[in-house]
């Protein structure tokens, strides 16, 4: 598998500044990484307005490499491991780690493909955003003022994956057999599927659904879960589908 260079993803979600984009693709190459993407830049043509190539300076290639999406979902495609970076906590987050712990995890199991999720520089990500994500990181700022400029809590994230993978020479991860981890797709896929399912068998009240999905997420998002394991949900949620048919049928 890549070395953790090539298996960490910057996306960065509806940024307003150019500058921060050129900065933040700076950031990133000088820690020794360069895959960008952009979800829904608020200037489409962000990549060549020249604050970004000015604040880029050096790193123009990653800059020029970059890729554009218009959603979430296109961005964490191909990647298995998701982290929203966020300076608030929030009540129904995934997991939540400390930089140092992220870049730890990310160097030590060699089998994930993960990105790293910014938020915009005026409204930070939302929930929905957040829930996407397997974990949530803070970077431990000052609590009176905790909110980083976008570029600079790139460089602090971009940092401690460099000096994690720098000082890596572990043994690999020591939980035993270990599947192929779930894809972003395959993982929302399932959600989708169980949602359904449970509120065909009234488990789930589409019209007051409370906080139900959200803490499923939550719960998956800890388990880390193999396409073996969602293969397995979806069964069971086709299951209930289709038992639930049959007994209307009755
Ligand atoms: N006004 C926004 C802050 C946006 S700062 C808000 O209230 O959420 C832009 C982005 O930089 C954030 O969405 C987040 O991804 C990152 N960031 C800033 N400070 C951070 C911190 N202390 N920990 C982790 N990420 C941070």
């Amino acid at each position: 598998m890549a070395n953790t260079f090539e298996r960490v993803r910057f996306v960065l979600v509806e940024t307003s500044h150019p500058g921060n984009v050129g900065a933040a693709a700076r950031a990133m190459k000088t820690m020794g990484f360069s895959d960008l993407v952009l979800v829904n830049p608020r200037d489409a043509d962000v990549l060549t307005h020249a604050e970004a190539i000015a604040l880029a300076s050096g790193a123009t290639d990653v800059l020029a490499a970059a890729r554009i999406v218009h959603s979430l979902d296109e961005a964490l495609a191909g990647c298995n491991f998701s982290v929203a970076l966020s300076a608030r906590p929030r009540e129904f987050s995934p997991p939540l780690f400390e930089p140092r712990q992220l870049a730890e995890h990310l160097v030590t199991d060699t089998a994930l493909k993960a990105a790293l999720v910014f938020g915009s520089e005026r409204y930070g990500l939302s929930n929905e955003q957040v829930s996407k994500c397997s974990a949530l990181v803070s970077v431990p700022a000052n609590p009176v003022y905790s909110s980083l400029n976008l570029a600079q809590a790139v460089q602090v994230i971009a940092y401690e994956c460099r000096v994690a993978a720098l000082g890596e020479v572990r043994s690999e991860d020591t939980i035993g057999f270990r599947g192929e981890r779930a894809s972003a797709e395959q993982v929302e896929g399932m959600f989708t599927h169980l949602e359904k399912a449970l509120i065909d068998i009234d488990f789930l009240d589409a019209k007051n659904p409370k906080k139900l999905m959200p803490r499923l997420r939550r719960l998956f998002a800890r388990a880390e879960l193999e396409v073996e394991e969602v293969n397995i949900l979806r069964g069971i949620a086709t299951q209930l589908i289709s038992k639930r048919q049959r007994i209307r049928k009755d």
